[in-house]
């Protein structure tokens, strides 16, 4: 299943930006959206994103790690802007409709995924 190479994406920007978190755990579960807990250091994944494009999953993993990154900031500029630049370090550019994405292209304007409502 997908979500292995979704753990290692995890994997990597915990080792990378959640080294002062003493242990932040990911879990996939079937819920309706997800959620960073600062409480419990967790992150809810839910597993109707595996039927989306890949380049949407990771934009997932890497909004709910950017709570922790951003931490109480809500989703503010702040927090945008960190997710952006996470975001293009994977050669994702996102294009946002107030705090969701609406669009992601690839760093040749290809589109890599858009949401099909408004
Ligand atoms: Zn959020």
């Amino acid at each position: 299943m997908k979500t292995i190479e979704l753990v290692d994406l995890f994997e990597y920007l915990k080792t990378k930006y959640l080294y002062s978190f003493v242990n932040i755990n990911i879990q996939f579960k079937s819920v309706k959206r997800g959620r960073a807990r600062y409480l419990t250091n967790s992150i809810t994944i839910p597993l109707w994103i595996l039927n989306y494009p890949i380049e949407y999953q990771y934009y997932y993993i890497i909004h709910e790690v950017t709570h922790f990154i951003a931490i109480y900031q809500g989703h503010n500029d702040m927090f945008k802007q960190k997710e952006k630049e996470l975001l293009n370090e994977f050669g994702l550019i996102p294009i946002y409709n107030r705090v969701y994405i609406k669009q992601l292209n690839g760093i040749n304007g290809d589109v890599k995924y858009k949401r099909n409502w408004l």
